[in-house]
């Protein structure tokens, strides 16, 4: 059975945003929170792209940046850095509110006002507000096999460039695949799409009961081609120089052509997240939000850090916590 656990303030991401946002909720006496990430320790995106011994400058490319929250740091190498957050988290006594190794695809608010943040398939937490800190480096997973050049523009994580009248293959086995595949099918103004589900294994095991039903109900119908039970083997491009295709060989010999493959295999993308929680993009896929408390199109809904701007840095995500949490704390 779900879990029931409901937090005042689920954040998504533990980076230089999502540790400020904890900081600076315990600070204003908020002490149901939970903080998720994908990574095995907070600041992952530090501990892997800094260079051993970088310099870690509060005035990142040139920016002069004052720090406006409770949360700051002294100037110091990639290694003082991380130890200066250790000791950070653990006098605030946040660190058991966090939780790793997690990723989260998406976070939607229910018909009951809340937050749904799916931890695992049984462990959904509540949330009255989210805070998404997700940072630019996710990319979602891709499939062993070679993508040959000439069709890459084909081969997808999402379903924004699908056009009507196309032939489209849904890659995966988990909510994601299933949403894009009958989602495709239902989508308004794509009626002439022919819509296929792969997936490596016969049957659906890893879907809610709602995705399971609707896709099942349209692999019954028909309306959606069930080629489930066999893997990719390779993807090649077939037909004329610059109008080609992609013809899929599958493990048993068969192969089939279509004008675009949408791989739905886990990992988040920031777009994928902004876009599967329905969160209002501008031209250059950045979070629509007011300005000030950076609330998105979702009221309870934020977006921090480097997701929101590319000119990031340490003190403008933390500032960007403390803007959050007055606003939270405001509306209390
Ligand atoms: C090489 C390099 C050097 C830099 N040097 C400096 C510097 O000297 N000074 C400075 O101020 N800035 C510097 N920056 C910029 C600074 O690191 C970023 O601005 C800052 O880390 C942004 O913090 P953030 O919390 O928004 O995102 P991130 O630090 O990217 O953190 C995002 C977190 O979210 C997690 N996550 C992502 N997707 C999911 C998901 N779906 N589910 C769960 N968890 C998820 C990730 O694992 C990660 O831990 C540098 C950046 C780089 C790349």
């Amino acid at each position: 059975m779900a879990s029931e656990k409901v937090v005042d303030i689920a954040i998504i991401g533990a980076g230089p945003g999502g540790m400020a946002t904890a900081i600076e909720a315990k600070l204003a006496g908020i002490n149901n929170i939970l903080v998720v990430d994908k990574a095995s320790t907070h600041n992952d995106m530090i501990h892997k792209f800094y260079k051993k011994g970088k310099r870690v400058d509060k005035d990142w490319m040139g920016r002069k940046a004052e720090f406006e929250g409770n949360v700051s740091f002294d100037e110091c190498s990639k290694e003082e850095y991380i130890k200066q957050m250790d000791d950070l988290l653990a006098s605030h006594g946040v660190l058991d509110k966090f939780i790793y190794d997690t990723e989260i695809w998406n976070v939607v608010k229910a018909e009951d006002g809340l937050f749904d943040v799916k931890l695992s398939e049984d462990n959904v937490v509540k949330a009255k507000n989210v805070v998404v800190s997700v940072g630019r480096m996710g990319k979602p997973n891709k499939p062993g096999y070679k993508f040959p050049k000439a069709i890459r523009p084909r081969l997808n994580f999402n379903l924004s460039k699908v056009c009507n009248g196309e032939r489209v293959m849904i890659v995966g086995g988990g909510d994601t695949a299933g949403e894009y595949a009958y989602g495709l099918v239902e989508l308004e103004g794509m009626e002439d799409c022919t819509v296929t589900l792969n997936y490596r294994k016969p049957t659906i095991t890893r879907m809610n009961p709602l995705n399971t039903e609707m896709t099942t109900k349209h692999l019954d119908d028909g309306t959606l081609i069930n080629k489930m039970g066999v893997d990719v083997e390779s993807v090649e491009p077939v037909g004329d120089e610059g109008e080609e295709r992609v013809q899929v060989n599958f493990t048993d010999g068969t192969s089939e052509v279509y004008e675009r493959i949408v791989f739905a295999l886990g990992g988040t993308s920031p777009k994928d997240f902004l876009v599967n929680s329905k969160i209002e993009t501008g031209k250059w896929d950045e979070p629509l939000m007011d300005e000030k408390t950076l609330e998105t199109n979702i009221p309870g809904l934020y977006t921090i850090g480097d997701v929101v701007t590319d000119q990031g840095s340490i003190a403008l995500a933390f500032n960007h916590a403390s803007f959050v949490m007055n606003d939270i704390v405001a509306k209390r």
